[in-house]
């Protein structure tokens, strides 16, 4: 059976009359795979049903937050209650001290913790606390991690940026670019070296404790370990962006999972139950330079929202008492993953899977994925034919090879039984 998506078509040719590109996030417009984004109408546990009449299996959950899968009743019910109340009030209210007290019992090193409301706000918080609190300007960031919009972290690789980073987005000037340098993921050696040409001069270390953002990249043995004793000898902050994985891989997010420990973490997506949150902690030594107790501001009108931190508080509550979801999640990626490499095994084409936990994705390459310049690698061709095949047959993947899948509670074995033989006929006329 082949899926129409004719009136999503049409809609878009609307949007992009009134909205840039047609979209409000870019990576929605299908740039990098051609052709017309799904408009969804509405979606249910594992499933987007969109304006075409279509049911479509769901493997990016939101980007991460629909963990428990769309509209999960308990959720539902908690905003609906929220917004009886009043959906906004710039005042406190006990349910940020609730959702505080969860968060901070579930994370691993965070004594407390501050809402914002996405996860760019929480990264940009989060490295201008660790120049405030160590003084210093410089910041390492990883070719390929994301860290949100905000200037310092738009900046991309090159031979040249890997000391004096470059933007790679007009409008980030040269003055907040030469701040950010930037290293290979997986490569500690280099590191090493940036930490010795700038000595007592980097505030700090962020990154993606497991990428997300260039496909999954996994951290090799002893690299998260290397900058954690990197940053120690330098007095710098080592901050992990958990946007992604935090309360997806485990209660304690990748510090649980990898057993290192960060001295700043942020948090967005899960942590708000599909609601706009994001959240940083640290330390109470470190979390006492924020403003009111500190100088380094921060702060927003919507932040601690009644509807989101509803939302939130009942996600994560949900997550906390039922704990064998992390693993049950886990199972089921692997399940994925194993036909998906059987398939393309079978198939004899050069290809590489990356998973860890509920995260994974699918390089047509031969090399192995470890850092940007690998992913990169990718057959772009393939990946788009990978890409669309699937979606004329109802599956819904990341649409662009420098995503992550993420998986929902809400897919049966069923579900993902269907996937593999969608990816049996898509990969069999090649
Ligand atoms: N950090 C990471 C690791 C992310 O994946 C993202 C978004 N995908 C962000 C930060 C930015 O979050 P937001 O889109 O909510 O601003």
């Amino acid at each position: 059976m082949s899926f129409s998506y004719q009136r999503s078509s049409a809609l878009f040719k609307e949007a992009q009359k009134v909205i840039p590109g047609g979209v409000n996030s870019p990576v929605r417009a299908f740039n990098a795979v051609g052709g017309s984004p799904v408009f969804v109408d509405h979606a249910k546990g594992a499933y987007l049903y969109d304006v075409d009449g279509n049911k479509i299996i769901d493997y990016i959950a939101s980007w991460g937050p629909m963990i428990l899968g769309h509209a999960f009743d308990p959720v539902v019910d908690a905003v609906k209650a929220a917004a009886d109340k009043g959906t906004s009030y710039g005042m406190p209210t006990e349910l940020e001290t609730k959702i505080a007290e969860l968060a901070v019992s579930m994370a691993p090193n965070v004594d407390q913790i501050r809402m914002v409301n996405s996860g760019t706000e929480a990264c940009m918080s989060a490295v201008r606390l660790a120049r405030g609190y160590t003084g210093r300007d410089k910041i390492i960031k990883f070719a390929g991690c994301y860290h949100g919009h905000s200037d310092s972290f738009l900046i991309q690789a090159g031979s040249g940026a890997v000391t004096f980073g470059s933007p790679n987005s007009p409008g980030v000037t040269q003055g907040t670019a030469k701040d950010t340098l930037l290293a290979q993921y997986n490569n500690l050696e280099q590191v090493a070296d940036i930490f010795k040409q700038n000595e007592g001069e980097i505030a700090c270390v962020i990154i993606e404790p497991i990428a997300g953002n260039m496909g999954c990249i996994v951290p090799q043995e002893g690299f998260l370990e290397g900058i954690r004793s990197l940053c120690d000898e330098n007095d710098s902050l080592f901050i992990f962006d958990e946007v992604m994985t935090g309360f997806r891989l485990a209660a304690g997010g990748a510090q649980e999972t990898t057993g290192v420990k960060a001295d700043i973490v942020t948090y967005g997506k899960v942590i708000g139950g599909g609601l706009p949150v994001g959240a940083f902690g640290a330390r109470q030594e470190i979390m006492n330079h924020l403003a009111p107790l500190g100088p380094v501001y921060q702060a927003g009108t919507l932040s601690g929202n009644p509807l989101a931190m509803s939302a939130g508080l009942t996600m994560l509550s949900h997550l906390n008492n039922n704990p064998y979801i992390f693993s049950s999640l886990a199972q089921k990626t692997e399940r994925l993953h194993k036909g998906i490499d059987t398939v393309l095994t079978e198939k004899g084409m050069p290809y590489q899977i990356n998973r860890y936990g509920s995260m994974m994705s699918v390089h047509f390459t031969d090399q192995p994925v470890i850092d940007f310049a690998s992913a990169a690698t990718g057959n772009n061709e393939w990946f788009k034919k990978f890409f669309h095949g699937l979606l004329k047959r109802g599956v819904y993947l990341p649409p662009s090879a420098f995503e992550s899948y993420f998986l929902n509670n809400a897919l049966s074995n069923e579900d993902i039984d269907k996937t593999i033989e969608a990816t049996r006929e898509v990969v069999a006329d090649w």
